[in-house]
């Protein structure tokens, strides 16, 4: 042995172990310089490039011609396909052989036609071993062929990561050579690494830190890098070091392999695909290597394309999951946003989701896994819990800009009062590394100490760096048990839940949303993407109730099973939390504008097809069908379509017992396609004219215009500001004395860093209202049916808006359509409506509910509000009467003091900088009302404005009679879906999705007119309650609903008669 350390200088004992691990210093004579020994060059490299992303066995067949280490090659988004020829010399018997290679763009190795590697120098992936121990008679010749994308694992931003992509950037393999691997030499540099990181981490007050860096050093004393024979001795202090165990006491962190894969961001769709292929391909060889190494990984739609692209890599991961090594999480289709997506749409993204996962791995998810969302709604543990999931694991709470979040393991207690365990990895990331300083800060950061004595520690490289590496689970297999560090062991998300389900009586509950306080300009950003989401999202509820209604109606109609899921999956896949998001580059955008395109088609034809089939069997003219997708009696005005593309007005009632509440009818009027006839037979035939008085002539004095429906009366100034909105009845004046409503306001919105994502609290100091010139303003439409008018408004130099502000007959809301031309950098535009109301908070719809926030900024997390956001409608309500700002496809809201503004657009320009540039449609209305929001039919007005009448043209006569197909006897109860079972696409069984929309307790009676043979309730995932049997006697059932609790039942109908 070497005499012990003489001296005690911290500081040059720490730096000259750190010096003999350098990377940089020293390698001519330290121990990192022998890490890799002898190289030679690859026998032969020669390369083909291509625009396309080829599949393996069509790349291979091109023609490739030499290359060079160092040839530049690209651009962007392209791909360079590179065989490799390799000699390995006689000389390397016994010894670990690899191919080092480096370069910028992401490499996958394909051997035999198989993938085998990711190579991602961002992703500390730089070398393929090509043999743990070359044998005498080994081959020493072998090609490989390296697909090298021309990304990088961030993309390729210009000049920044979020900057968007340069489409001129050049790519480069800057190494490619055989090399003889020591690992002894790697056994010793893990070891002097980790003591270092224990020396530093713990700090000169603790004695361990001492006892770690003397090892250290004694290991550099003993240790002679040029001879391999001084290694064991080294090897063996590090190996009593590490062998001293901790206490009982010590805390459990659960490290589990991770590989974080944003479905698409600053990269295409596509390139996602071949992401996850390098990624799990690593982790396959990993898991293979290390029997304890278990990875978790979720994200359905990204399994589905690895299954399709890389089938054999895909038996594989079947082969890990078998053995319990790589488990899928999470549940859900795509990792989603967690605000934007309707109710409806997050219980599909785990429909999807959990049957995939049940289908291909033989059992569904039990934790929910969403690591990465800019915050989660309260409906979240309901939706969780219907869906078999009691689990939930995230951190990006740790983010928040202003308050932080007081818990790490705590019960998530949702809206209607379900709860589940939720998890934040103490150490506040997803992607570690295994070092000692981040095992340290998982213990010292968790704000539940002495709570619970377990934590999770997800381990890997995100996006395309390939997940964990080898020299990640060699530092944590080191610390698997060593005194004054916590016990480190590879474990799984299963076991880690139930070490803290057993600890659940410990913990503190956290009720209602989990509000992110940073990226609220997602709310805003990319306001097509938003559009396309709340429209498609509607035209698959009508889509799935109207082929319903035709499975019933039409004995030969197939129900388009297949066609719903298939554009359910592009929905879904558009939720993906960089998506709906509009955080993404502008080809994502494009990709996800074509999604919505095909769900628009596909599903207009299926409303076709069902419509089609709904009045199939009866001679006589073609006509019109009119439909009404909402549960309950509708009178509205309806532009029906005429031949030659115009449109005429027609103030169209739906059918039905009025002493019913609910009604979702299918109103099938005759309706001759004949010029000048359709409004009128309508009117004539059911249109309850007399009830309403018929709107007068919009009058225009000084520039003003009023309209007045006989409910409410709207008075514009000159300008088109909203000066007095009264509701008739009760005289009663909905804005703030002295101010004026529909006032557009810019802000100026230049965030700190994330471009797209972020609007900070400092933009609302730079409000400035946008004055218009008095006598632009113009009367519409003429009254009768519909009173409007309009007005321009210059926004800017290079913006410019114009509205038409409609009344119609019978309406309580008076409406806002939108045109804006927007062309800015850095603005975000606005519209307020002071009203003549005081609470101390607003209403916001979200899924299937609503919830509360301060309309105040008492105290930090309350102003860390300043922008949220909402689904269709907002409410500002004292006793007795509110106002409600409802809309057709914005979610980005406020209100402060007793102004709501709705956010319209904003103009960021990272990652992409066209976006928002260009023409916008939108709709939002005004809506004062008596009593609470609740009893004004709030909630039915924003589902009016969202799900308009339709008028289907059908090829055949419609039915003579209209008819009823479901109503309920609250309206606090909302009947949102119906849909044909899932389990057998030939079924005739529907269900049912309903919800406490009011926040009460309530019994409901459902009445049908379809013929059910038998009612059963179910889970959200469609599988039966044995206890759920619900008597049903005159086609009429009894459902309870506590508040806003979401119910599903199934519906057997009786087999059709002939
Ligand atoms: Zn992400």
């Amino acid at each position: 042995m070497a005499a012990a350390p003489a001296l005690k200088h911290w500081r040059t004992t720490l730096e000259r172990v750190e010096k003999f691990v350098s990377p940089l210093y020293f390698t001519d004579c330290n121990l990192r310089g022998r890490l890799y020994r002898d190289s030679c060059p690859v026998a032969a490299l020669s390369s083909f490039l291509t625009p396309e992303r080829l599949p393996y066995q069509q790349a291979v067949q091109q023609d490739f011609r030499p290359a060079q280490v160092g040839d530049r090659f690209g651009p962007t988004w392209w791909t360079s396909w590179f065989r490799v020829e390799l000699t390995i010399p006689e000389a390397w018997v016994g010894q670990e052989v690899h191919l080092r290679w480096e370069s910028n763009g992401e490499g996958l190795v394909w051997r035999d036609g198989e993938p085998v590697q990711g190579l991602t120098t961002e992703g500390e992936k730089t070398s393929y071993i090509l043999t743990d121990r070359l044998g005498e008679g080994d081959p020493r010749n072998l090609t490989l062929y390296v697909e090298v994308a021309c990304n990088g694992l961030l993309g390729a931003g210009k000049g920044s990561m979020i900057a968007a992509p340069d489409p001129e950037k050049m790519f480069q393999v800057s190494r490619a050579e055989l090399a003889v691997f020591h690992r002894d030499v790697y056994k010793l540099l893990v070891d002097l690494e980790l003591l270092l990181g224990i020396a530093k981490g713990l700090g000169e007050d603790n004695q361990r830190s001492f006892q770690a860096l003397y090892t250290a050093n004694q290991m550099v004393n003993m240790c002679d890098p040029a001879q391999p024979e001084t290694f064991p001795v080294a090897q063996a202090l590090a190996s009593r070091f590490f062998g001293q165990r901790g206490g009982e006491s010590q805390h459990t962190i659960h490290a589990i392999g991770h590989c974080h894969i944003d479905t698409a961001w600053l990269w295409p769709f596509k390139e996602t695909v071949r992401k996850c292929a390098r990624s799990w391909v690593t982790a396959v060889q990993l898991m293979e290597r290390n029997p304890s190494f278990i990875f978790a990984c979720s994200q359905a739609q990204q399994l589905e394309w690895v299954k399709n692209h890389y089938p054999g890599l895909y038996t594989r991961l079947q082969e890990c999951a078998c053995r319990g090594q790589f488990v899928p999480v999470g549940g859900t289709w795509v990792e989603m946003d967690g605000n934007l997506p309707s109710g409806e749409a997050m219980v599909r993204q785990f429909l999807q989701g959990q049957s995939f996962f049940l289908q291909e791995f033989g059992k569904m998810c039990s934790e929910f896994w969403l690591p990465d969302t800019f915050g989660y709604s309260a409906q979240l543990p309901q939706i969780m819990r219907g869906c078999g999931i009691r689990r939930f694991l995230t951190q990006k709470l740790s983010w928040n800009l202003v308050n932080t979040f007081p818990h790490h393991t705590f019960l998530w207690e949702g809206l209607d009062g379900s709860r589940v365990l939720a998890h934040f990895p103490p150490g506040d990331s997803y992607g570690m590394q295994g070092s000692v300083e981040e095992v340290l800060k998982t213990v010292t950061n968790n704000r539940d100490k002495g709570r619970t004595n377990h934590s999770a520690f997800l381990f890997g490289f995100g996006d395309g760096g390939g997940g964990p590496t080898q020299t990640m689970l060699d530092r944590l297999k080191r610390l698997c048990n060593t005194d004054g560090l916590p016990r480190v062991q590879l474990s799984s998300p299963g076991r880690l839940f139930s070490e803290l389900e057993s600890d659940q009586g410990q913990l503190c509950t956290w009720v209602g949303e989990l509000f992110l306080e940073l990226h609220n300009g997602t709310y805003t950003t990319h306001a097509q993407i938003k559009k396309g989401n709340r429209e498609c999202e509607r035209i698959l509820h009508d889509a799935e109730l109207l082929s319903s209604l035709a499975l019933v109606r039409c004995t030969q109609f197939l129900y388009p099973a297949v066609q719903l899921q298939y554009l359910w999956r592009l929905l879904l896949l558009n939720q993906f939390h960089d998506v709906v998001p509009g955080s993404c580059i502008q080809a994502v955008v494009e990709d996800a504008m074509s999604h919505y395109e095909d769900i628009r088609s596909h599903g207009n034809g299926l409303l076709s097809a069902a419509a089609a089939a709904l009045c199939a069997g009866e001679p006589g003219p073609e006509g019109l069908l009119i439909v009404n997708t909402l549960p309950w009696k509708r009178t509205e005005v309806l532009a029906l379509p005429r031949p030659g593309g115009a449109h005429t007005l027609g103030l169209i009632s739906s059918a039905g017992d009025s002493a019913q509440h609910g009604l979702c009818s299918c109103s099938c009027p005759h309706f001759p396609a004949a010029p000048a006839a359709p409004a009128a037979c309508v009117r004539s035939a059911r249109a309850p004219a007399d009830s309403f008085s018929r709107l007068p002539s919009p009058t225009k004095t000084d520039g003003s215009v009023t309209l007045d429906n006989g409910i409410l009366r709207v008075r514009l100034d000159p300008t088109g500001r909203l000066t007095s909105l009264v509701l008739v009845a009760s005289g009663r004046e909905a804005i703030a004395e002295g101010a004026t409503g529909n006032q557009f306001v810019l802000f100026d919105d230049v965030p700190l860093y994330w471009d797209a994502w972020d609007v900070m609290d400092y933009h609302l100091e730079t409000r400035k209202p946008v004055l218009g010139q008095p006598g632009t303003l113009a009367v519409g439409t003429e009254g009768g049916l519909r009173g409007s008018a309009w007005f321009l408004l210059q926004l800017s130099p290079n913006s410019r808006l114009s509205q038409e502000v409609v009344l119609d007959v019978g309406c309580p809301y008076v409406r806002f359509h939108t045109e804006v031309h927007w062309q800015e950098t850095h603005k975000f535009l606005k519209v307020e409506f002071p009203a003549r109301v005081r609470s101390p908070q607003a209403t916001y719809e979200i899924q299937f509910g609503h919830l509360q926030r301060p309309t105040h900024y008492n105290t930090s997390w309350d102003w860390a509000r300043f922008e949220v956001w909402a689904h269709r409608w907002m409410d500002l309500s004292e006793c007795g009467f509110g106002l409600a700002l409802l809309n057709d496809c914005k979610y980005g809201a406020s209100v402060h003091g007793n102004v709501l503004s709705l956010s319209l657009l904003r103009a960021p320009k990272a990652p992409d900088a066209t976006a928002d540039m260009g023409r916008h449609e939108f709709t939002y209305a005004l809506m004062p009302h008596k009593g609470s929001f609740q009893d004004a039919g709030v909630i039915r007005a924003a589902y009016s404005l969202n799900f308009p009448l339709l008028a289907l043209p059908a090829p055949g006569p419609a039915p003579a009679a209209s008819w009823s197909a479901f109503s309920l006897s609250t309206p606090a109860v909302v009947l949102e879906t119906v849909k044909q079972a899932e389990a057998n696409p030939l079924s005739r069984t529907l269900v049912l999705r309903l919800y406490e929309a009011h926040g009460s307790h309530v019994d409901c009676w459902l009445h049908t007119s379809l013929p059910v043979q038998e009612a059963v309730l179910c889970d959200l995932l469609e599988k039966r309650d044995p206890a759920g049997h619900l008597p049903l006697r005159d086609n009429r059932l009894k459902l309870t609903f506590s508040p806003f609790q979401v119910r599903s039942l199934l519906l057997v109908l009786q087999p059709p008669l002939d």
